[in-house]
């Protein structure tokens, strides 16, 4: 069994863009410039939007982040997508999900202007993903691609079974999955809450990918021996030996489905650093995508 170390994959790709960055500067381009748009005080999202700006910093981008109150209403935020749409100097931005419950969550993706569309939520970016025209992908299950890639983990004709059908990480992840290229070309069964004999279904699976959002949800019984595991939950639970008073933990029950795999990823450490590197990998593509 080999863990998939996602924070040693990240760390390298990391590095490729910061190079990619200096060679810029040197040839007397500019920096990207990645903004994060932040709406009210969620603790998680603002945790996640200052790693990603201190990602920025890292390798090399200028970053912006916009936070906003609670209370800004819909059309102010739209006004503000507008303003960030029309400024050049900033090649891609991200609006930290989830908003605040009257704000419309789809509105606000679908004024962002495509090519600066960093995340890969635009209808138009999806719409590509499914055609197979390059675009901007969604960081997560992009990011998960990058990994299978890095190991040269075979897809092609393999079962890959996906749990959870959300639009930013299951629904993009098996779409991906399942396209003509690599990682690809794999039979694809995308499972949800609905999904009857879910324990059946994973025993099939020679890859396995959890983004359900339940806590050690997939337990050694529902694994193939040899599978690859993905796990992109993240869940915090309650630990009295750790100083912060909790662990992190996945979808996937990780201690006993790791004998039985191939490949694992752990939680913390797997999917999660991979999610910010994708980001930065397409913030360097819009910019690039935006000189041409
Ligand atoms: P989500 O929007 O809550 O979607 C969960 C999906 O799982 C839904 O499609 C739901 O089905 C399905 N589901 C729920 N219970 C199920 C069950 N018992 N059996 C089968 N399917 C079930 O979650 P998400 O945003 O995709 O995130 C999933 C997890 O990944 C969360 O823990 C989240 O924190 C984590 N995450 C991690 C990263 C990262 O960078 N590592 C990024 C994004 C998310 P229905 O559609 O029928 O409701």
């Amino acid at each position: 069994m080999k863990i998939i170390d996602g924070k040693a994959v990240a760390e390298s790709i990391k590095s490729e863009i910061a190079q990619k960055v200096a060679q810029r500067i040197k040839q007397g381009k500019k920096k990207p410039h990645l903004a994060a748009v932040l709406v009210g005080n969620d603790g998680a999202s603002e945790t996640y939007v200052k790693s990603k700006v201190k990602n920025c910093e890292k390798v090399g981008f200028d970053s912006t982040l916009l936070h906003f109150e609670e209370s800004i209403s819909e059309e102010e935020l739209l006004k503000e997508i507008k303003k960030l749409n029309n400024n050049s100097a900033i090649n891609g931005f991200i609006v930290q999900l989830p908003l605040p419950k009257h704000i419309d969550e789809q509105k606000i993706i679908q004024a962002i202007l495509p090519e600066k569309d960093v995340d890969g939520f635009h209808p138009v970016n999806v719409g590509k993903m499914v055609l197979e025209i390059p675009s901007l992908l969604p960081a997560t299950p992009y990011g998960i691609t990058l990994l299978l890639k890095h190991y040269n983990i075979p897809t092609e004709g393999k079962n890959c079974v996906v749990i959870g059908r959300s639009h930013i990480v299951g629904t993009p992840m098996s779409i991906l999955m399942s396209r003509n290229t690599y990682p690809g070309n794999a039979t694809v069964t995308l499972a949800h809450s609905r999904t009857k004999n879910l324990k059946e279904i994973c025993r099939q699976a020679d890859i396995l990918i959890a983004a359900v959002g339940k806590a050690k949800l997939i337990t050694e019984d529902m694994i193939k021996d040899g599978a690859v595991v993905i796990d992109v939950g993240i869940h915090r639970i309650k630990d009295d030996s750790k100083k912060s008073g909790y662990r992190l933990v996945g979808d996937v029950d990780f201690e006993n489905v790791a004998q039985k795999c191939s490949y694992i990823t752990p939680v913390p450490g797997g999917v999660g650093p991979m999610t910010i590197t994708a980001l930065l990998q397409n913030t360097l593509t819009a910019c690039e995508m935006q000189e041409k």
